[in-house]
């Protein structure tokens, strides 16, 4: 039994993944790479497929088998393409297709599964993957497309105007290739409102409770949940932890907990981390260790054994760390037993 637990509220995700939907008015992808972005891609997967999602995002095909089948009708859209030796694994995942980011994958797949669909990425403006425009009507030719992505880099920033100059190049390559769906909007592009959200959208980040953008409407997703090793009684003026770095400000009951900067509760984080004993909110007290941290348990009755929630409050943990979201999420560690309620 692992004494370290990471819930994921199905119900909080599904209304999540429902207002990028509705948001957009079109289809929505749910973007599950990087395991589901920490929280576990499998329950993701089946929760939001309960919810209705049809399409799921991964980096690539290794990540498309560790997922498995996404579910009856659904696919799976590797984003980092395909290279000729992935053709095997590629043969045996048949509901996965790439995104072709190069001449070099769209020969690849062509030469591969002749007839077999791909996604295409385009440039529009951000330099990271995809087709210059002016190659994406041959690959258009070589390879049946289902749909043309596009990727914003300033999505998240409001006042940022390059969104709106990538999104008006995508356009323009959209009406010379008339057949395929078009899609460029991440999360925060949903936000931006419905211009961006063409044929499909592809939210990730606030799915999972990130904020995105001040426009989004986001619930929390996740809850951790530590087990209580020790309760110490300190009297006034006790230290706690490495570097002595907190010290009782008067007769105190402090718990030591099993979560520490090895399960992604970094240090940077502790001055923001509240944790739940029933209706008890109880900080968190001086250094996080690898893999303890220290919770002022004063007045409760926490006891050795007992468990201690904290709502992993993303955007929060965020301002307070300097840390982006996404880093945050994905950085969940392996130890916790992930489980879907
Ligand atoms: C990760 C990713 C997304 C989702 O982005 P969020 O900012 O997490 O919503 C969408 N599209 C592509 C191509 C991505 O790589």
């Amino acid at each position: 039994m692992v004494p370290l637990r990471l819930t994921v509220d199905r119900a909080a995700l599904a209304r999540n993944w429902r207002w990028f939907r509705d948001r957009a008015g079109v289809p929505a992808a749910a973007a599950v790479k990087a395991d589901g972005y920490g929280l576990g891609a499998r329950l993701v997967v089946d929760a939001l497929f309960a919810a209705g999602a049809r399409s799921f995002l991964v980096s690539t095909f290794a990540e498309a088998a560790a997922l498995g089948p996404p579910g009856e009708g659904a696919d799976v859209v590797v984003l980092h393409g395909f290279a000729a030796e992935e053709a095997p694994l590629a043969a045996s995942l048949p509901w996965a297709r790439p995104v072709l980011n190069t001449g070099r994958q769209v020969r690849a797949w062509a030469s591969a599964f002749p007839g077999r669909p791909a996604d295409l990425m385009v440039e529009t403006g951000m330099n990271r993957l995809g087709l210059a425009p002016a190659d994406a009507a041959s690959a258009l030719v070589a390879v049946p497309v289902e749909t043309v992505h596009s990727h914003l880099a300033t999505a998240d920033e409001p006042a940022n105007p390059m969104a709106e100059a990538q999104l008006a190049r995508f356009r323009e390559i959209a009406a010379a290739c008339p057949g395929p769906r078009f899609s460029i909007a991440n999360s925060a592009a949903v936000c931006r409102g419905p211009a961006f959200a063409l044929d499909l959208v592809r939210p990730g980040l606030g799915l999972y409770g990130g904020v995105p953008h001040p426009a989004a409407d986001v619930v929390p997703v996740v809850t951790l949940a530590a087990r209580v090793l020790q309760v110490k009684p300190l009297a006034q003026g006790d230290p706690v932890g490495y570097g002595a770095a907190w010290r009782a400000p008067g007769p105190a009951r402090v718990a030591t907990v099993n979560l520490g900067y090895a399960d992604g509760i970094f240090r940077a984080l502790g001055p923001a981390l509240l944790f739940r004993a029933g209706d008890r909110r109880c900080p968190a007290v001086g250094r996080v260790s690898m893999d303890m941290l220290a919770v002022d348990v004063t007045g409760t009755d926490v006891a050795e054994g007992d468990w201690l929630e904290l709502g992993f409050d993303v955007p929060r943990l965020a301002a307070v760390s300097g840390l982006s979201q996404y880093e945050l999420l994905v950085s969940l560690g392996r130890r916790f037993e992930r489980v879907a309620a």
